[in-house]
């Protein structure tokens, strides 16, 4: 679904990414790690598009008609294609303060152009699939850490995403929330056939994909197939 050739980043003086080989296939749930600083944060950013790298390529699809040439598109293009076919989780789930769980996820479809109506009955339905019915009113100071991390994920999935991209989901949370989080979140990705690229840090989160690939200096150096569940393609 995703392949990335030679990807090179470079910031001012500092190679972030040193060629980079990488193909993740449709349905995986993979694992990045690696040190801190190595370019796994660099490393998602080129293949979503939100960088472009400095030499290499990023093809994405699952057809030879349908793939595209993620760094050969203009900006508008990939912002786009992110909208369209990319979700995002990060860290700290950066949901908008003042507005409700069921009104921070409904906010991708709302952009989308989706009527109200329509984007809150789906809203409903991802936060009951994250665990979430009781919580759509609550605003993300009455959540807690886990609950709020579910429903960034709820929003990133929302507009049913090929590839969700995260970047430490669990890197706030406590083991028992994070163990939480990566059962609904591998859960749902395996029903709903999306891709997911997770970095962590955690030994036990990363126990919860199918491959695990480690990022060290710039370079992807190895990969361990964690279970026998990867999908074709
Ligand atoms: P961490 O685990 O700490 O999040 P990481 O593996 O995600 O680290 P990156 O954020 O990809 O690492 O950074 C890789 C290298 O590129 C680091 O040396 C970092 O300082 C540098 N870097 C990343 N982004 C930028 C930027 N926007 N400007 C300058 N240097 C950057
Ligand atoms: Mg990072």
């Amino acid at each position: 679904l995703l392949s990335a050739r030679g990807l090179r980043v470079t910031f001012g003086h500092t190679e972030a990414l040193r060629g980079v080989d990488l193909d993740i296939n449709t349905g995986e749930v993979i694992a990045v790690m690696g040190p801190s600083g190595s370019g796994k944060s660099t490393l998602l950013h080129a293949l979503a598009g939100v960088i472009v790298p400095d030499a290499g390529t990023v093809s994405y699809g699952s057809t030879p008609a349908e793939t595209v040439e993620i760094c050969a598109l203009d900006e508008t293009a990939r912002a786009r294609l992110r909208l369209t076919d990319f979700g995002f989780v990060f860290q700290f789930g950066q949901l908008l303060p003042d507005l409700s769980a069921i009104d921070n996820v409904s906010i991708p479809l709302l952009l989308g152009g989706m009527r109200r109506k329509d984007a809150l009955r789906q809203a409903r339905t991802w936060l009951g699939r994250l665990g979430l019915a009781e919580q759509a009113n609550q605003r993300p100071t009455e959540l807690s850490g886990g609950q709020a991390q579910r429903v960034a994920i709820a929003r990133a999935l929302v507009t049913g995403p090929r590839v969700l991209f995260a970047d430490e989901p669990t890197g706030s949370l406590d083991s028992l929330a994070a163990e939480n989080v990566m059962v609904l979140l591998t859960d749902v990705a395996r029903e709903t056939g999306t891709t997911v690229l997770i970095i962590t840090h955690d030994a036990r989160t990363a126990s919860y994909a199918d491959r695990e690939i480690i990022v060290r200096d710039g370079r992807v150096t190895a990969g361990f197939a964690l279970s026998a569940s990867v999908a074709g393609s």
